[in-house]
């Protein structure tokens, strides 16, 4: 058990993002003792074509709860349907009485600059439900919990402005992200033309070449949160 538990939540727009884009911190963080959850804003599951929405609905939840075991993650699935997110206060609220219950320290999330407008809604939607969750006056069912902090993860689908100032070495983790990721039926190549598997193992190579870990994975934190105080000049 760590001498601090902490609380790492990861939000994602469908089942899958979350754990592709966060996968090896929240392997590594459970496996130092802290917890863990997933939060899918949708299934995702409209994009197979060989099966309904329903169907594949069925599917990703299956393959979302087999994922969130090997990781060792809590899930919590949100109602929503694929593509069809909306950023309103409803879905906000929702969340927020989900970070009130789970009480994590940390969010994790899309960054907004994606081809995805799920994704780019899930960032809107975990911003507005930080801050309704930690907010007293704010009424709801549960007392009010404020999170530490928002940082964002990597995703191939939201590249516009990502600049990562967070690398985080994986490499401990990495066999348990990828075999947790392989759950997906759409990570094994099965289902969609873009190769996940490859992509999201390169991206870990690159990132630990450029760390100089074995694997990582990278992050960014929200405008603001990096600035140094100091009463004279940092280094002097
Ligand atoms: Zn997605």
């Amino acid at each position: 058990m760590a001498d601090r538990q902490v609380h790492i939540m990861v939000v994602g727009a469908h089942a899958g993002d979350a754990e592709l884009m966060a996968g090896g911190l929240l392997a590594k963080y459970h496996q130092m003792g802290h917890k863990t959850s997933i939060v899918h804003m949708t299934l995702g599951e409209k994009g197979n074509r060989n099966l309904t929405p329903d169907e594949y609905a069925v599917q990703k939840r299956k393959e979302a709860q087999a994922a969130a075991e090997i990781l060792g993650a809590d899930t919590y699935f949100l109602p929503y349907k694929d593509a069809e997110l909306p950023n309103d206060d409803e879905a906000a609220y929702k969340l927020c009485d989900i970070i009130r219950l789970a009480k994590p320290n940390l969010l994790i999330t899309h960054w907004e600059g994606s081809i995805h407008k799920d994704h780019t809604n899930t960032c809107l939607i975990v911003r507005n439900a930080q801050f309704y969750a930690a907010l007293p006056t704010i009424k709801r069912e549960l007392p009010a919990h404020g999170c530490w902090s928002l940082t964002y993860a990597e995703n191939w689908e939201d590249p516009k402005g990502f600049v990562p100032d967070t690398y985080v070495d994986i490499t401990s983790a990495y066999d348990t992200f990828i075999e947790a990721a392989m759950q997906y039926e759409m990570v094994s190549g099965k289902i969609s033309s873009f190769r996940y598997r490859e992509y999201y193992e390169a991206l870990a190579t690159t990132r630990g070449c450029l760390s100089n870990f074995g694997k990582a994975e990278c992050y960014m934190m929200p405008e603001g949160a990096l600035v140094r105080k100091a009463d004279r000049f940092p280094s002097f």
